[in-house]
């Protein structure tokens, strides 16, 4: 099958969160079973351009119509770890992609539909003709819209597109002004509400909304928030939509991608390990003291690493750090905000545990050390207010770090509570859950792990190696994706 991907994000070379990951790692799961698979992304000033080989200019003359006249662009080509990626570089005073950060601009919702109406330009005038097109997020919502609409009457009236919900709370607003923008125009037909026409706001446009309504499949990242995301407000005002699309939505469970994500040769780790042999995690342990000057002394390490947004449960977090300190443990954290008053409160909050020797915020994006903690943590703390799929409780689990997370979204089919779990025998639990987001309920479930850790060291370590024979590679997913895009092409 010929599968093109539409994406805001590729890890490494692009990365905010999971979505990146999931772009990546689902691609290459794809092509290993021979699969052809090509990205397609904006070009950022901002990007890894250290993770891409071979960045050559793949077409140059790509003129993209944008309110009745025309963006000139270029697209280059290059491998992303094996993996081919197409980057879109409009050539216009707009300055879509250059801007120093991938989102947070004034205008994303023009950026990323003009960026949707690009990838599709660029599958037209190149002569591309997958046989599935595979987007994600509000920022591709517009792509299966506008290939109904427009696209499929120019020649392109036999793909298919399966998109993939990874966030509900980032839908992408705009104004009829999108309309005269993309060409798509008729203003009465699309602010219909069985079409774009926002579920709460009748002057707004909602890509997202737009995106379940055209695509031939939706899904979000795991079945339990699929459940959640239909019968509950957790949609942000899409459960009538997802309702109505019922028969084409569904959940589909993230993976992550054994190459980069494996303790047994993970190049960013100092010393490697497996399951059946963890004296290299010890020694990363300690690696992870020094290079965050930390006490040498024996005690766990509670980790968090994450957005530090409202989604992540940040109150949660703040708590999880003081509680461990108090109960003779150790906190490293790696997070970034975008939000002002968070980010100030964690850089208060760093300054004022400086000199604390159990105790590390690292505030910023920091690809290389997310490595090393969850090489070195001894647990991973995930409280989250809501979590469509979470991937840094399965990377823990992969490396060894205990989870303990809210039981909420993908936590709920990927973490099972050691002492409470009814659907798993004892040998299969893998971490703690608590379910109420306050402070009683994740001290109780953090003082179950510490105490196992210090009172019971061989059945902590027993849990720390359930975890690790989990198997949540791409394995799986990638056949379930494969059933999807088999179902809508035969449709
Ligand atoms: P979300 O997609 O909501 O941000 P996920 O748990 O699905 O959360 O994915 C988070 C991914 O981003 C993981 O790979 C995690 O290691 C990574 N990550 C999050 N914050 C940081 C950070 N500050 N530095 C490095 N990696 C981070």
């Amino acid at each position: 099958m010929y599968i093109v991907q539409i994406a805001s994000e590729c890890a490494p070379v692009i990365k905010a969160g999971g979505l990146g990951d999931v772009v990546y790692g689902l691609s290459r799961e794809l092509e290993t079973r021979e699969n052809c698979v090509e990205i397609i992304l904006p070009k950022y000033d901002c990007m890894r351009y250290d993770h891409i080989w071979r960045l050559h200019d793949a077409y140059r003359d790509l003129w993209v119509p944008w309110y009745g006249a025309a963006i000139h662009c270029s697209v280059y080509c290059g491998w992303v770890h094996g993996q081919v990626c197409f980057f879109i570089e409009p050539h216009s005073e707009d300055n879509f992609f250059n801007r120093g950060c991938y989102y947070g601009c004034s205008d994303d919702n023009m950026r990323f539909a003009f960026f949707s109406k690009a990838a599709l330009e660029f599958l037209l005038q190149s002569n591309k003709r997958p046989d599935v097109i595979h987007c994600h997020d509000w920022q591709t919502g517009l792509v299966p819209i506008m290939l109904y609409e427009m696209y499929q009457h120019y020649g392109m009236e036999r793909q298919r597109v399966c998109y993939t919900i990874h966030n509900f709370k980032h839908q992408g607003i705009a104004g009829a002004d999108l309309l005269w923008a993309t060409g798509l125009n008729r203003e009465p037909y699309y602010f219909h509400y069985d079409r774009l026409r926002d579920n709460f706001n009748p002057f707004a446009l909602n890509y997202m909304k737009g995106g379940i309504v055209y695509s031939n499949y939706v899904n979000t990242v795991s079945p339990h928030h699929a459940w959640e995301a239909h019968h509950t407000g957790i949609s942000y005002g899409l459960g009538h939509t997802l309702h109505l699309n019922q028969d084409k939505f569904g959940g589909i469970l993230n993976g992550i991608d054994y190459d980069m994500w494996n303790p047994e040769s993970d190049r960013y780790i100092p010393y490697h390990y497996a399951k059946h042999d963890l004296q290299g995690k010890a020694l990363n342990k300690k690696a992870l003291r020094d290079r965050l000057l930390l006490s040498h002394v024996d005690k766990p390490i509670v980790a968090f690493i994450g957005r530090l947004d409202d989604q992540k449960g940040v109150h949660l977090v703040h708590h999880a750090i003081y509680h461990a300190l108090h109960k003779g443990a150790q906190f490293v954290l790696l997070g970034s905000a975008t939000d002002a008053g968070i980010n100030n409160r964690f850089w208060h909050e760093k300054n004022f545990l400086n000199n604390n020797p159990d105790c590390h915020l690292e505030l910023g994006f920091n690809e290389e050390l997310a490595h090393l903690i969850y090489a070195g943590a001894d647990m991973i703390v995930v409280p989250s207010n809501y979590e469509p799929c979470g991937l840094t409780q399965v990377i823990g689990l992969q490396y060894g770090a205990v989870p303990i997370v809210r039981g909420v979204g993908g936590l709920v089919n990927t973490v099972f509570d050691q002492d409470h779990d009814s659907t798993k025998p004892p040998e299969e639990r893998n971490g703690y859950v608590f379910y109420q987001a306050d402070n009683h309920a994740l001290e109780s479930a953090m003082d179950r792990a510490l105490d196992l850790w210090r009172q019971n060291p061989d059945s902590f370590r027993q849990l720390m190696v359930q975890g690790m024979v989990y198997d949540y590679s791409w394995n799986h997913p990638g056949e379930e994706y494969l059933a999807v895009y088999d179902h809508i092409r035969h449709k």
